[in-house]
This record gives C-alpha cells, structure tokens and sequence, in this order.
C-alpha cells in the first residue's frame, strides 16, 4: 500500500524532489547506477529496507520512479548505521578479498568490507587520479608511511595499473635522517604521503632537494591538511603539490588538478550533494551515495566533511565540478594519518574493568607524540588490564606506541578533583604554545 505523496497511479515525475541537489549534475550512465544501486539496497539490505518503507517507498516505487527522486525521500545515514550495514554486508556478498578498518568515533570501529569488483573500481578511480595529477610512465613513486597498518597498498596497485616505472611502500623510521637517506637512495620521482609523516623529514627533503640531489618533481597528499607553508616550501624549490581526497568509508573521491584551484570530486562513481552546514554562509557539508560500492554501498551517507563549491569549469578542462576542503568534523585527531577518536578509546579502556566512567584524553607535542589519558584512582590497579584492552580493540594505537611513534600515559587522578576536570573530547594541544601543555 502506497503512502504519502505516492500514490498508486502516480506517473513518476510528480514525486517531489526535496531542495538537494547533485553536485555537478548526474549523467545518464550514473543514473542508471543509481537505479541498480537503489534496487539493491532495498532488496538486500533489511537497514535501508525500513527506510525506503519509513519514507513510504515500496519496491514498486524503486522500480517505477526516477531514481533521483527516490533517493531525496531518504533520510541520511550516519556514522552510526556503519556497525548494521557492516553485518548485513558480511551475509550478502560473497568474495570479500579485504576489509578497510579505522577508529570510530561512535565507539565502534568503522569497517568497509571490499569485493573484488570494489577493489577493480577503485584501482581505476586511482590511476585516473595519479594520472590528473601528471603521474606518467616515467615515474617513480615512493608511497611513505609509517608502517603495514596503514600502507597505500591501494595506491601501489593503482600506480601499477598506470604502467608506473616503480611503485612501492617506503617505511619511516622514527629517525627522518634515515628515512631520508634510505628514500634518496631509491630517488623517487613521486612520493605520496600523510601530512604529518611529511613533516617529519621536510627538512631533511629540503637539504636534498636544494643541493639538488633528488629528482623528486612531485609530492601528494592525503588524510590530512598539509599547512600552507609546507606546500608553499616544497612549491619554491620546484615540487608540484596535490591533494587526494578519499574517506575510509568510500575510498576515492577526488583529487586536486595541475590548475590548483581546489579539488574535482568524482561525480561519474558516487553522487555529491553539498548540504548546508553549521557553518559560515559558504560553507557546506557533504553527502555522499556510492554508485557502484558493493562491499558497504552507502545511501545519503554524511562523511561530515565541510566543503566550499567553486562556481565555474575548471582551466584545466576536466568535467568534474570543485571543492575546496575547509576540515573534517568528525571530532577524531589524526597521529600520522591514524585516526584516534575519544569514543573509541574511552570504550577500549572502559572494556577492560567492564562499566563505564570519567576519561580525559590529551594529545601533546614532542619527540614522539604523547597520548595522556587520566582516569579515576579507583582503576590504578588495573593499568596492565587497561593498557592491554585500549592495544586489543584499537591496533593503530598499538602499533603506533609499539613502534615508537606515539607515546601513552596513563595518570590516575583522585576522584575529589575529578569535578570540572572532564572532557568528552580528545583535546589534541600538539600545536599549543609552550607551557599550555598541562
Ligand atoms: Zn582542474
């Protein structure tokens, strides 16, 4: 039985469109994606079932109506439904060959289970991507990280497929003269890399690049924001910067071009809207639907990013419309491209004594990076147990302090002065000036 608007006989145009619309327009073939990509939801997925049928569209209207039309009537999805599709996922498709994890800020981990036919499509979305940026033949590329957690394999396979002259994950030690020295070596034409990871041997690659003993051309980015003078740095002694952009929950979405003005989103493998935000006039949030996503096919999915829309085509040419990044607000703080979240750590701790408290979590500055988590005197005789919970459900965390990246403390602070002293938030003061710091 029809509801709503809906009625049985309604030709499909009268279903109302709400006042979203797609970024950069939806071409026929992407239409016709979605159109598939709807059906599946409904009949597959018993989490996007409910909501077709709480937004009063049946099978019938998936089938009948414009697949535009359909999708506005759905509500957003968030971060929180991540978990349910996660488990629907695992009983609907077959031929899982990977699973991409990174840390929640809902106290779950988000997980994106990846089938052969989502690895395909993204080894293309990328080499599509490298290649805007001017990656050729020729090239060598050093993807620099911090280590098998979080290694680019997507990006190794994607360079590969471009018919790149070598492709490989390059390792940073905790020492940047080594890491340096041991990537001159292999003198890579390309290096893409984390932000942070950058920083830490950018003066070293400066020395390099200015005696002119590395024949690097070219550096891109992803995960974080690359503070202007970094960029502004390397673009003085010749290297041309780009950033990637992609989410752990999507994988690819776009990638700034050889013009410089902002970032083109892929519009042709997921459909962009750019709801209002909180934010200033401009500023904008995005929405994202995977077109072809099998492994968590994603409906309306807020990735919470704030964004600016440029207006107008792009010098370069390319049809895909632009953004400019203004920041993530997903509340996590990135460690050298890992995504540490309060929520998560918080559980991972509270896991250990089975109940629920207090935690204040402090990101400092330094040679390595604190983490400080305070907690109350009543669990000082539990560290080991704590210590062992927070490394079993949170493995970059473990991996970072395991190799040196990243130090933790945990203070047991008396209950009495516990009031007014808590945050739900991990405060991250790595950048705070001298004496801040507490
Ligand atoms: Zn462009």
């Amino acid at each position: 039985m029809l509801r709503g608007p809906m009625a049985a006989d309604a030709p499909e145009s009268t279903l109302e469109s709400s006042a979203a619309s797609p970024l950069g327009g939806v071409g026929d073939s992407a239409r016709e994606a979605l159109s598939s990509a709807l059906a599946r939801a409904y009949s597959d997925f018993d989490l996007y079932r409910s909501r077709f049928l709480g937004a009063g569209l049946t099978g019938e209207d998936i089938r009948t109506s414009r697949p535009l039309d359909v999708l506005w009537r759905l509500p957003m999805l968030d971060a929180c439904d991540l978990p349910a599709l996660f488990r629907q996922s695992l009983d609907v498709n077959r031929g899982i060959i990977d699973v991409e994890a990174s840390s929640g800020t809902t106290g779950e981990r988000k997980r994106r289970l990846i089938t052969r036919g989502d690895a395909d499509l993204e080894t293309r979305v990328l080499a599509r991507a490298f290649g805007i940026c001017g990656v050729v033949p020729d090239d060598r590329v050093a993807c620099l990280d911090t280590g098998p957690l979080t290694l680019m394999a997507s990006f190794t396979e994607a360079l590969d497929h471009l018919g790149a002259a070598e492709a490989y994950a390059f390792t940073m030690s905790t020492d940047p003269t080594a890491t340096v020295d041991g990537l001159a070596a292999l003198d890579p034409t390309v290096i893409m890399t984390i932000p942070s990871v950058l920083e830490r041997v950018l003066g070293r690659l400066h020395e390099r690049l200015e005696s002119g003993r590395l024949s690097l051309r070219t550096i891109v980015y992803a995960g974080e924001p690359l503070p202007a003078p970094a960029r502004a740095g390397l673009e003085s002694l010749g290297v041309e910067v780009f950033s990637y952009y992609g989410s752990s929950e999507t994988s690819t979405l776009g990638i700034e071009c050889r013009s410089h003005c902002g970032l083109h989103l892929f519009t042709d493998t997921a459909i962009i809207e750019c709801v209002p935000g909180s934010g200033g006039a401009d500023e904008r949030v995005v929405v994202v639907t995977t077109l072809y996503q099998q492994g968590l096919p994603l409906l309306r999915y807020s990735l919470k990013d704030r964004v600016r829309v440029i207006n107008g085509p792009c010098p370069c040419g390319l049809p895909y419309p632009r953004v400019e990044v203004l920041g993530r607000a997903d509340g996590s703080v990135s460690v050298l491209g890992v995504k540490l979240s309060y929520q998560s750590i918080r559980d991972a701790v509270y896991g250990a004594v089975s109940g629920a408290g207090p935690m204040q979590a402090t990101l400092t500055g330094g040679e390595p990076d604190m983490l400080i988590l305070r907690l109350p005197t009543r669990l000082a005789d539990r560290e080991k147990a704590i210590r062992e919970s927070l490394f079993g459900h949170e493995p970059d965390i473990a991996f970072l302090v395991g190799a040196g990246f990243l130090g933790l403390r945990i203070d047991f602070v008396h209950e009495s002065s516990w009031h007014g002293f808590r945050k739900a938030h991990l405060a991250d003061e790595r950048n705070a000036p001298e004496g801040a710091n507490r």
